[in-house]
This record gives structure tokens, sequence and C-alpha cells, in this order.
């Protein structure tokens, strides 16, 4: 497989036990183990292999599983140091993105006034990923701010 030509399905309103269907034939693997301490998930680029904590919750799996293909999807071989943790905080960003659509979040926060709990329930996530979706808003409010500026500017 051309592993500079790696493309996600899409992960919105499919299931854990669905996206790993969709991904069967991208040659990557999935396997639900006991992972040790607080880990929910690891992805081994030199294997393409996903292992999933077995003990989590179906949100917890489904987030955790796109995560790991985010990495998968950007041969992300490193989780430590400085370019670690900035390949971490894209990939959750990234995730965030993936799985909750703006205007279903949009809604999810007025019906349930912001609470990050009630809106991670409705939308099937975790309440870490809609942390991120929040940041990941800012951010993208930010840049398009920035652009602003720059036409301003000009
Ligand atoms: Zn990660």
């Amino acid at each position: 497989m051309d592993d500079n030509r790696r493309i996600l399905p899409d992960f919105l309103h499919r299931a854990y036990t669905q996206i790993i269907n969709d991904t069967e034939h991208l040659g990557v693997s999935v396997v639900n183990t006991l992972l040790p301490g607080n880990l929910t998930g690891i992805y081994d680029e030199a294997t393409k292999l996903i292992l999933i904590d077995q003990r989590l919750i179906s949100a917890q799996q489904r987030c955790t599983l796109a995560h790991e293909l985010v990495h998968w999807e950007h041969a992300d071989e490193t989780c430590s140091g400085t370019l670690g943790s900035k390949i971490e905080r894209h990939a959750r960003m990234e995730t965030a993105s993936k799985l909750i659509r703006p205007c279903e979040y949009a809604l999810a926060e007025n019906e349930y006034d912001g609470d990050a709990y009630a809106i991670a329930c409705e939308l099937d996530v975790t309440v870490q990923v809609i942390e991120d979706f929040r940041t990941y808003l800012a951010m993208s409010q930010d840049m398009a701010g920035q652009r602003q500026n720059t036409l301003y500017r000009i």
C-alpha cells in the first residue's frame, strides 16, 4: 500500500465495530486487550497495529479507535518529547473534528446549557473529546481572526 495516501473513512455516527469494519481494508489491525496503567489505546507504526483497552465503555472505545486511526493516517511514530506532545495535540484536535459535526455540537450545547458530560453522552463521545473540540473551535476562530487581520492590513 502507498504510505503517502492514507485516507480515513468517515467516523461520524459510526459505532466502534462499524469503524473497525470500515477500516479493515486499510492494512491496519485492531486488537482489544488489557493495557497497563491508564492507557486506553496504542498505535504502532512499525506493525500498523492498534491496541484498544478491553475495559473501555463504548464511547471511549469509539473515540480511542478514532484517535489511534488519526495517528495511522499521519504515520505518527512518537508520542514522547516535544515533537511527541505536538503530534499528540494535533491528533486530539483532528480526532475531535472528525467525531463531531459543528452544527450538532451547537445544538447539543444549547440543549444542555454547555454541560460537557451531557453533551458528550448526546454525541456518543468522551468528555475529553468535547474539551478537545472546544479547543479546536477556539483555534479555528483564532485562525479565522488572524486571516481577517491580514486581509485588513493589505
Ligand atoms: Zn495519541
